[in-house]
């Protein structure tokens, strides 16, 4: 074999990432500014505004990959006044504040400082920062790192101060503390549950938690006003199932008032159903504005999740479907599959090929019902909902057929929550923690529980204190090894907090941003 040239590597990345030609008037992509204000390459002890007062970044924030600001929950402190929580913005230009309309968006409300790369001047109407002056190295020695390896890094503000509490933790006790976290939050959800049924009775608890559930992450609350209002009695009785879809969508306030110029004959017969009933539901139409259509992937348009309910409408969703599904005690060898066909959907000869109402055929057809929501409807609607029943009941072995089955579920999609719940609590490292859907709603728990009450510097959060405090530091498991558990994809350094931000001040003067 021939010798491998030396810098064949090297070449491989250059070819890969090519570096820009960093002319004077060179602007760097956004992406690059986001990554040098997430790992905070700046000469921050100089740090001012555009305005030229000077800005302290107490913490950056945590990098936003949907829609909304790019960094949530910074806090900066702004000359001499108090620290403050908020967000941070950045654009390339300052016209890019109200190019992207940011201005109207009340998603960016708390956006305390913008950030852009080179600018005197700024109209966001807030304080704004320019980075170009402040780069802790000349871009063209940035460039590369910025290109290749600053994505994946994970800066050193992110994990919490209880990783490494967590991180020494044996692999027996970290699993069992998420555990009981999942369980916890199974019966807080069952409890929610519970409430519901005393006013509005079982079956409608399950229509609401269903057709909610449908609704995450943004767009839960309309969801759930939609059970509320087609779940009363006195409805009109549904013709077919193309009425009850476009009840839901004319509820919703989602049904096109110009057919759109593809597939307007579908519009037009969903049209022709809801101008039956319209006057009925009249006083209980959602504003089409209420939506929150922003940055949401094709799959959780509320336009195919109202389609996917409008099946389950029609069909008299079955609540006895769930009692005889866990009742098996030998379902199908898949749990999930059992559950699907209870659920499950045949097939929408519509849905099946079309993300929302306006786009054309797919590619490939796909279910209105698909695992990633099979596994969230699972974890936060079927099981506590039979949780909270099984509790009016005296028979201890459903409680724990059902714990049984939460616990066994298999893990559901990674999401942007659960990767900063994984990031701050694990430091972004994969544990060896089972792959199932009790994990990920465990951390989530956590997340809720802990992180949801302290800052980004985790001011004031006592879990550290109580995992040390109970744990006694490092761990060792029953055959006495010192080792913490295993850390999937080779173990790291152990995540502490930067010297710089342990130095950092406490957060009595920390404000919100209201
Ligand atoms: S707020 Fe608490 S639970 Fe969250 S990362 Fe910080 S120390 Fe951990």
């Amino acid at each position: 074999m021939p010798k491998l040239p030396d810098d064949l590597y090297r070449r491989w990345l250059e070819a890969v990432f090519p570096t820009p030609a960093l002319h004077e008037d060179f602007i760097p992509p956004e992406r690059w500014l986001q990554q040098v204000w997430r790992h905070q390459r700046l000469r921050r002890e100089l740090l001012c505004t555009i305005d030229g007062e000077p800005v302290r970044v107490l913490h950056p924030g945590f990098w936003n990959r949907g829609a909304g600001p790019d960094f949530q929950q910074a806090i900066l402190q702004f000359g001499e006044a108090p620290a403050q929580q908020g967000d941070v913005e950045i654009d390339l230009v300052p016209a890019g504040w109200r190019g992207h309309h940011h201005a109207t968006n009340p998603a960016f409300q708390k956006v305390i400082l913008h950030v852009i790369w080179d600018a005197r001047h700024d109209a966001a109407g807030r304080p704004a920062l320019a980075l170009r002056p402040f780069l802790d190295a000349p871009l063209s020695e940035l460039a590369p790192w910025l290109q290749t390896e600053a994505p994946r890094l994970l800066p050193d503000n992110v994990p919490g101060r209880c990783a490494a509490p967590l991180a020494d933790l044996t692999h027996d006790a970290l699993e069992g503390l998420v555990r009981q976290a999942a369980l916890a939050r199974l019966t807080r959800k069952a409890s929610e549950f519970a409430v519901r049924a005393r006013h509005a009775g079982w079956r409608q608890s399950l229509w609401e938690g269903l057709v909610g559930g449908l609704g995450y992450r943004h767009n839960v609350w309309p969801m759930r006003r939609i059970a509320e209002i087609t779940g009363a009695g006195g409805t009109p009785p549904l013709a077919d199932l193309l009425g009850a879809q476009a009840r839901l969508l004319g509820l919703a306030g989602l049904l096109p008032a110009d057919l759109p110029a593809r597939n307007g004959d579908y519009v037009r017969a969903l049209w022709d159903r809801w101008w039956r009933e319209r006057d009925h539901f009249h006083g209980s139409m959602l504003p089409s504005g209420i939506w929150r259509l922003g940055g949401l992937r094709p799959a959780n348009h509320p336009h195919r999740r109202l389609a996917l309910a409008g099946h389950w409408l029609y069909n008299m969703l079955p609540g006895e479907g769930f009692d005889a599904w866990l009742a098996d005690s030998d379902p199908h060898p898949d749990v999930s599959e059992a559950l699907h066909r209870v659920l499950g959907i045949p097939s929408d000869s519509f849905w099946d090929h079309h993300w929302t109402l306006g786009s054309g055929p797919m590619l490939q057809s796909r279910p209105l019902l698909g695992r990633p929501r099979l596994t969230d409807l699972a974890v936060n609607a079927v099981l506590p909902w039979l949780l909270a029943r099984a509790e009016t009941g005296a028979d201890p072995l459903v409680r724990r057929r059902i714990e049984e089955r939460y616990l066994e579920w298999p893990a559901g999609e990674e999401n942007a929550v659960l990767r900063l719940a994984r990031q701050r609590l694990l430091g972004g490292r994969r544990r060896c923690l089972p792959r199932s859907a009790a994990m990920q709603q465990g951390l989530l728990a956590l997340s809720q529980d802990f992180c949801a009450h302290a800052d980004a510097r985790c001011t004031g959060c006592r879990l550290p204190g109580l995992v040390d405090g109970t744990f006694g530091g490092r761990q060792t498991d029953e055959n006495g090894r010192g080792e913490p558990a295993a850390v999937g994809g080779g173990a790291g350094p152990q995540p502490r907090l930067s010297a710089e931000s342990s130095r950092l001040p406490p957060s009595g003067g920390v404000r919100n941003v209201p």
